[in-house]
């Protein structure tokens, strides 16, 4: 079977085939660096990840470009409060985004900023000025002309048809009843930060930052463009609009939007109290594979209703996965094989790639696995689990995880490294004693970490490199230090 996924040009779910055989280049918009990325952000780059560590599994070959938004209003305006230089400012909260990122099981993918493209910015506004479809403001600003693009509208099912020829917006976030021709490029005001360009001084507006670098990596027409339900409109809208102007070519062929997580049922927001950072969450006591568990376990276009009970849950659900991978890796079995073992693990896998390749339906590949981890562990009371089990059980646990990708049980020294960003910022008032306690419970024991290092040194002897260094880094990030000397492998604490 193949993938079907949902497409918000075509509001229909569609199968889904790459342009080019067996790869596939897909676009997500990345985060604004202003501050700290809070859980709704990462329901979507979870999402995200998870789509591509899918394609990935499904064979294909994948090119996932995402910008760093380090050029927009909020940031112009922020760092020019604080009289510092954009990259200073941007700087703290990107290094941030990518540290959580990588907490939550995040894969990098190739990282494009704006504040590094801003020549083939203006290019790009000079060549639409040159069609006659931008247009030049006497302040020295250029805009959109978006009776100019038949289009216009196309993605979110708006009809433009009767807009105001030539009434302009120059914010770069506005509402549907105020769509008008926007800013691709913006006249510096006092005290603002602008570049020297052949069109004039000035900054990009944020929809030209994404047309221009995601066709810059990925060519003009590539196969998926992601962000979160709120970009559709205007984000996504014009970015089509340039893009496809400036081409002539269709721009990306799928349109993948998460819906948007809630918080006990309310719209996330600073001033109701209800809004968390992921590093709000480890600074509670809370694991970060516990969140990614959770928002993996909504499919991405229900609504994720984000409650602290839903998140011990999740805990719980990892914990039993773990523990399950660890009775098969370390229990006693009888020997030789019961094929109705062999059958459930086949089946299993089945399932969990059936149900993902259903729209990503990550609740139902969920459930298949937890049907397994049920009837194994039935089987394990009664014996019925077998040596030459154990492995077609082991890989389809490693099947799931290359998805979802909560198995390893690395969240302590994460949560380490929150504390530590903790007391660095002058912010002990926020740890928990939860938070402390896990820290402290679960630095490694003397018997855990000869364990671990058993187990690289067994990798090394299969050469699987990965997997040893693997190992040797999560040891390091425990701060466990490892000799190599003429006697073998020594290690001591930091
Ligand atoms: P921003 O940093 O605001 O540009 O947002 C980064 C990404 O997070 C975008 O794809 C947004 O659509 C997405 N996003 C923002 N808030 C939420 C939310 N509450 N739920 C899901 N995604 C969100
Ligand atoms: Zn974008």
């Amino acid at each position: 079977m193949a993938l079907r996924l949902y497409n918000t040009m075509s509001s229909q779910v569609e199968e889904f085939r790459p342009l080019r055989d067996s790869e596939v280049r897909m676009y997500a918009c990345g985060p604004t660096v202003y501050d700290y990325g809070h859980i709704g952000n990462f329901r979507t780059f979870v999402a995200v990840d998870l789509l591509r560590r899918f394609f990935r599994q499904s064979g294909y070959k994948v090119h996932h470009a995402m910008n760093i938004t380090d050029v927009d209003d909020k940031i112009i305006r922020n760092s020019a409060r604080e009289g510092v230089s954009v990259q200073q400012y941007t700087a703290k909260y990107e290094k941030a985004f990518l540290e959580d990122s990588a907490m939550i099981g995040i894969e990098e993918p190739t990282l494009v900023r704006a504040t590094e493209h801003i020549p083939e910015m203006a290019e790009f506004v000079a060549k639409l000025v040159e069609k006659g479809i931008a247009y030049r403001a006497d302040d020295g600003s250029y805009y959109f002309r978006i009776a100019k693009f038949s289009g216009y509208g196309k993605l979110s099912k708006k009809d433009f048809s009767t807009m105001l020829d030539g009434a302009r917006v120059d914010l770069d976030e506005y509402d549907k009843d105020s769509a008008r021709d926007f800013a691709l490029w913006k006249a510096p005001k006092p005290g603002e930060a602008s570049w020297n360009t052949p069109i004039g001084p000035g900054r990009p507006g944020w929809h030209l930052e994404c047309s221009v670098m995601s066709m810059q990596e990925l060519g003009e027409s590539f196969d998926l463009h992601a962000g979160g339900e709120d970009l559709i409109f205007p984000h996504h809208e014009n970015e089509i609009a340039q893009s496809e102007s400036f081409t002539g070519k269709p721009f990306a062929h799928f349109w993948f939007h998460a819906r948007f997580l809630l918080v006990e049922g309310e719209k996330m927001s600073k001033s109701l109290g209800n809004f968390f950072t992921l590093r709000d969450l480890v600074l509670k006591g809370h694991k970060p594979s516990s969140l990614r568990y959770l928002l993996t376990s909504v499919p991405y276009r229900t609504q994720l209703n984000f409650t602290f009970d839903g998140l011990r849950q999740a805990a719980v659900s990892v914990e039993r996965l773990r523990n399950f991978r660890l009775r098969l890796s370390s229990g006693n079995f009888g020997p030789g094989s019961n094929p109705q073992m062999q059958a459930l693990a086949a089946d299993t896998v089945s399932r969990m790639h059936a149900a993902l390749d259903d729209d990503l339906n990550t609740a139902q590949a969920q459930a298949a696995l937890f049907e397994m981890v049920r009837q194994a562990n039935t089987a394990f009371d009664t014996g019925g689990v077998k040596k030459d089990d154990v492995p077609p059980l082991l890989a389809t646990l490693a099947k799931f995880d290359e998805v979802f990708a909560v198995l390893d049980d690395d969240d302590v020294p994460k949560m380490k490294q929150v504390l530590d960003w903790a007391i660095a910022e002058g912010r002990e008032k926020d740890i928990s004693d939860a938070l402390r306690e896990a820290v402290q419970s679960g630095q490694l024991s003397d018997a855990n970490i000869e364990a671990k290092i058993a187990e690289m040194k067994a990798a090394r002897a299969a050469r699987d490199f990965k997997k040893s260094d693997a190992i040797r880094s999560e040891l390091a990030d425990a701060g466990i230090i490892i000799e190599q000397t003429k006697d073998g492998i020594r290690w001591r604490r930091k």
